[in-house]
């Protein structure tokens, strides 16, 4: 049948990366066939190369045949941060975003946001991820800049939840700006297949409460919102300081906390913090690498999960690789409760969390499995299983297997992006010296901008 593709001669996780109850469901010898931009058949190869004969095969070659990933929190903004010196000392959490981001968001325009969303995307889909949640900040250059990132994901037909932060960092004029971005985006993107938009919110201690009120009345109820909390301790003694509650109590007091709610982080929260996230059923995303990274803690995932909170995975600007914050978040259990038996169960369940998660932002009820009727978000992940592999030991393979795996092939919404390792919608040298281009001029603009910006602006 002419129009039909398959990906075959692999081991199938069919089903259920994306169900919270099971474990993925392993089909041997297995493969997956699309039309359009749907899944048609899953199973054993011979019935599906039977049942589609004239379709076009991409050999698995003997890889994992998985549905494609889904990331809960990037920052496509810091693609071209990449061997950037920020030419003083990163010291604490504060400094680190007053002397590296808030300086390199502020020198952003409308070209680097393009190139890095472009660099980002490209990660995205070296890496299987086809399904992104990306938080925004460009201060000189808001409104529009999502319709720029939106492009740039819907030209490689990738799935993106977009949201600008709003903050007072930058003055009421500022916070204003990037709210009408939001609500504008959302409106724009209402009803598209791919793409949405979402309440972005910077921090608790660079909101002032009257930029919450104001977010909170103007959200549309269906939006949600996504925002760091508590990701170091100076978000929780800030909040407390300025206005007398911590970043969670906060969110709950003005309407912001719903099964839409993001909260990328939560690291230093107490139990009770926890349980009120849980009651909300908003969603809190674990960033492993990124805390490692600036070094401020790591979040207890089995106690937050104990607590009831619905727990998902995000990367944070560190790269596209789900699959490898998986496991690093997996060892940084181990590590810092100094025990080899932890993290695994909740961990295990992340990966299903993430494509639960992003079914309630898109109209796609089977986002994130593979079976018929499903989106066509298919990969590849070179990692041929060694030794013996069924439903039950399925996710030991993915954390000790495919986690340091090269992704062979992505497909996403039944096109194919990439191709035995080789991006097949982006040019991906010329990208990177259209980027180099424009990264000279943006870090000539970052090391003219001077730091010490106050969290709630004047
Ligand atoms: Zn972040």
């Amino acid at each position: 049948m002419s129009g039909t593709l398959l990906v075959a001669n692999g081991t199938v996780f069919g089903g259920a990366l994306g169900q919270d109850d099971d474990r993925p469901v392993v089909i041997a010898d297995g493969a997956v066939a699309w039309e359009d931009a749907r899944i048609v058949a899953v199973g054993r190869q011979a019935e599906v190369r039977r049942g589609y004969p004239g379709a076009r095969v991409l050999d698995a070659r003997g890889g994992l045949i998985l549905p494609g990933l889904v990331n809960l929190h990037h920052h496509f903004y810091s693609a071209l941060a990449r061997g950037l010196d920020p030419g003083t000392s990163l010291a604490d959490f504060g400094q680190v975003l007053d002397r590296l981001w808030w300086r390199l968001d502020r020198a952003l325009d409308a070209e680097t946001i393009r190139v890095s969303a472009e660099l980002a995307l490209a990660d995205c889909i070296r890496a299987g991820c086809t399904t992104v949640f990306d938080h925004h900040a460009s201060p000189n250059a808001i409104p529009g800049s999502l319709d720029i990132i939106a492009e740039a994901a819907d030209a490689c037909s990738l799935s993106a939840v977009l949201c600008y932060e709003v903050t007072d960092r930058n003055g009421p004029a500022g916070a204003a700006a990037g709210l009408a971005e939001n609500l504008r985006f959302i409106d724009a993107t209402r009803g598209h297949r791919r793409i949405r938009g979402t309440l972005g919110l910077h921090a608790s201690f660079t909101l002032r409460d009257e930029t919450l009120a104001e977010a909170a009345r103007r959200r549309p109820a269906e939006a949600g919102c996504h925002i760091h909390v508590a990701e170091d301790p100076l978000d929780v003694r800030y909040s407390q300081e300025q206005f007398g509650a911590g970043p969670v109590q906060r969110l709950q007091a003005h309407g912001l906390l719903d099964a839409r709610s993001l909260l990328a982080h939560g690291i230093h929260l107490e139990r009770a913090e926890y349980e009120t996230i849980a009651a909300h059923d908003a969603v809190l995303i674990h960033n492993p690498e990124s805390n490692a990274n600036n070094g401020v803690g790591v979040l207890d995932v089995a106690g937050a999960a104990d607590a009831g909170c619905t727990v998902g995975l995000g990367t944070d600007g560190m790269s596209g690789s789900i699959l490898r914050a998986l496991r690093l978040g997996v060892l940084m259990q181990r590590a810092a409760r100094r025990d080899p038996g932890v993290g695994f169960e909740e961990i295990r369940r992340l990966l299903a969390t993430n494509a639960r998660v992003a079914r309630r932002f898109f109209d796609e009820p089977q986002l994130g499995e593979l079976t018929p009727g499903a989106p066509a978000d298919v990969i590849v992940v070179d990692a041929p299983p060694p030794t013996p592999l069924e439903t039950g030991n399925a996710v030991g393979h993915l954390l000790y297997g495919a986690a340091d795996a090269p992704v062979r092939h992505t497909v996403a919404r039944g096109r194919i992006l990439l191709e035995d390792f080789r991006h097949v919608a982006v040019d991906l040298e010329a990208l990177a010296a259209r980027a180099r281009r424009r990264a000279g001029p943006l870090w000539e603009r970052f090391h003219a901008l001077r730091w010490g910006t106050r969290f709630l602006g004047s």
